[in-house]
């Protein structure tokens, strides 16, 4: 999708922070952090949202899920605990149109979100 900037990110035409990289997935540092730890999680090949992603069926939302646990390891807050988030249309706030999950950490996470 050329327009989207997601997608450009993970084709190296924009910079990123990047924490983590497979073949499939890559995790790179949110912008605009909303914790000490906030990383985000991307499929390369396109999908709008999680019905997307779920919809391809080629084990990439499992994938995703690996690649989020994976960047909490190396980013030292797997023990203490992270928020895995994916804002999925507008109500939940959903800014970019590529599928990504939040990994959030680093301080506790109030529950319920604003
Ligand atoms: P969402 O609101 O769930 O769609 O999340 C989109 C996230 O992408 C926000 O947390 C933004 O801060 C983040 N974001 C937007 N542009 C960039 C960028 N160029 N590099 C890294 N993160 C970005
Ligand atoms: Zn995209």
């Amino acid at each position: 999708m050329p327009d989207c900037l997601f997608c450009r990110i993970a084709a190296g035409q924009l910079p990123a922070t990047r924490v983590l990289e497979t073949e499939r997935t890559l995790a790179f540092r949110d912008i605009n952090p909303q914790a000490p730890i906030h990383v985000l999680v991307i499929p390369k090949d396109h999908y709008r949202d999680l019905a997307g992603l779920v919809a391809a069926g080629d084990g990439l939302l499992s994938e995703l899920g690996r690649q989020a646990h994976e960047v909490a390891v190396c980013e030292g807050i797997a023990d203490t605990g992270y928020r895995v988030v994916f804002n999925t249309g507008s109500h939940a706030g959903q800014t970019v149109a590529h599928v990504h999950a939040h990994v959030l950490g680093g301080r506790p996470m109030t529950w319920p979100p604003g």
